[in-house]
C-alpha cells in the first residue's frame, strides 16, 4: 500500500475519539486529490471491534499487542515505524492531542523522514501535501511542504467536522502481527478530575472569566449569566492558577480546546495562549474594558465595559426574554 495516507485512530477507554473521524475526512480529501488510498491505522489491545465505524477510510490497517493497551507514544510510535517501513505511507496524520501528540514527533524521528507539526489543515497542491501551520501559539503561520517521502502531520483538532468522517460502510481490516520491545515508559495510573465536575467540551455555551474579574466573589455574575443561558463556567489561567475555579475548568494552550456555540469571554485580555483554545467557538462575545484588547480581534461581537457591569446586565436580558 505504497503511497497510501494513513491516518492514526485515536481512541481511549474504549471508545474512538471525534478527532479521529476529523482527520478520516480531512485524509479523505487528500488521499482523493493524490489519487491514492486512505488507511486507517487502528492499534491497541483487543481493540479491534473499534474498526467497523472507520469506513470513511478503504480499509483499516490494524495491530495489536499487549503494549499497545493504553496509548503511550513510545509503543505506538514503535509499531508505526515497524508498519510505515513495511508499506511506505506517503502521510501519516496523527491528531495533536494530549492523547496522540507524543507519537508524531517520535514516529518522524523513528523512521528518519519529514516531519510537520501544529497543522491546522492539509491541501495538495502538484502533487504534493501542503500543511497550514499555526506556530507559536498561532503567532506565525506558516505553509510547510515536505521534499518527498512519507511525511509525520501532526493535525490540530477541528480541522473538518467530525461528521464528515462518520460512515456507515464497514471497512475491510488487514490484522497484523507486531513485535514490540518491552515499553520503556509505563502507564501506572489514570488519576480522574474531581467527580461532579463539567466537560466544558461538552458544553454549548461558556461563560468564561479572565482577571479582569477581579475576585472570586464575582464569579457568582458569571454563574448567573451561565445559568440563564443553560450553560458553563470556565476561565483563563491566571483565575484556574489563584483557585478561583478548578483546573477541568481551563480553556487554552494548557487547558481544555472548546467549540461551544456560544463563547462569553469576560475580562480575558485574547493572550494566543487562551485564545488557542476557543477560537473555533460558533460565535464569540467579548467584554473588556480596554478597546484594544486582543480577544476584540477574534470575537463576532464586542461589548467595550466593565464586566461587572455588563454580566449582570446581560444576564437579566436573557431572563427578560425568557420569562
Ligand atoms: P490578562 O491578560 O491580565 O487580561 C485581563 C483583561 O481583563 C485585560 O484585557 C483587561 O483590560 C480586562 N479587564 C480588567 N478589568 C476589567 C473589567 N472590570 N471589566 C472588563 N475587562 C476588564 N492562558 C489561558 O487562558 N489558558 C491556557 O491554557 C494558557 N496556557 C499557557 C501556556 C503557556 C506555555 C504560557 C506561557 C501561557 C499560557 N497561558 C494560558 C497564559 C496566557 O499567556 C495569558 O497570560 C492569560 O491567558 C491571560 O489571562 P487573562 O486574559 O485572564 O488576564
Amino acid at each position: 500500500m505504497s503511497g497510501t495516507i494513513w491516518v492514526l485512530a485515536e481512541h481511549w477507554r474504549g471508545q474512538l475519539s471525534p478527532v479521529t473521524y476529523e482527520l478520516l475526512a480531512l485524509g479523505r480529501e487528500v488521499a482523493d486529490a493524490l489519487g491514492v488510498p486512505l488507511e486507517a491505522v487502528l492499534l491497541g489491545h483487543g481493540a479491534s471491534g473499534l474498526a467497523a465505524t472507520l469506513g470513511c477510510a478503504d480499509s483499516v490497517l490494524y495491530g495489536d499487542h499487549p503494549a499497545l493497551a493504553e496509548p503511550m507514544a513510545q509503543p505506538y510510535a514503535e509499531a508505526l515505524a515497524a508498519l510505515a517501513l513495511e508499506n511506505r505511507p506517503a502521510a501519516v496524520l496523527i491528531p495533536l492531542t494530549n492523547v496522540s501528540m507524543g507519537v508524531g514527533p517520535l514516529l518522524a524521528a523513528r523512521l528518519g523522514c519529514a516531519g510537520v507539526n501544529f497543522a491546522k489543515d492539509l491541501t495538495v497542491r502538484d502533487g504534493r501535501i501542503e500543511a497550514q501551520c499555526l506556530l507559536y501559539g498561532g503567532k506565525i503561520q506558516a505553509c510547510v511542504a515536505s521534499a518527498g517521502g512519507t511525511v509525520i502531520e501532526g493535525v490540530w483538532p477541528g480541522a473538518r467536522q467530525a461528521d464528515q468522517g462518520r460512515s456507515d460502510r464497514v471497512p475491510p481490516v488487514r490484522e497484523v502481527q507486531l513485535s514490540l520491545a518491552e515499553p520503556r515508559v509505563r502507564l501506572k495510573q489514570y488519576v480522574d478530575p474531581e467527580a461532579g465536575d463539567v466537560n466544558l467540551a461538552e458544553q454549548e455555551v461558556l461563560v468564561a472569566v479572565g482577571r479582569g474579574i477581579q475576585s472570586q466573589d464575582n464569579l457568582e455574575l458569571a454563574e448567573n449569566l451561565a445559568a440563564a443561558l443553560g450553560g458553563a463556567v470556565c476561565g483563563s489561567r491566571p483565575v484556574i492558577d489563584q483557585g478561583w475555579l478548578p483546573l477541568v475548568r481551563q480553556v487554552g494552550k494548557s487547558g481544555v480546546t472548546v467549540k461551544p456555540k456560544l463563547y462569553i469571554a469576560a475580562g480575558i485580555s485574547g493572550a494566543p495562549e487562551h485564545v488557542e483554545g476557543m477560537r473555533d467557538a460558533d460565535v464569540i462575545v467579548a467584554i473588556n474594558s480596554d478597546p484594544s484588547a486582543p480577544i476584540f480581534e477574534v470575537a463576532d461581537y464586542g461589548i467595550v465595559g466593565d464586566a461587572l457591569d455588563v454580566l449582570p446586565a446581560l444576564a437579566e436580558a436573557v431572563e427578560a426574554r425568557k420569562g
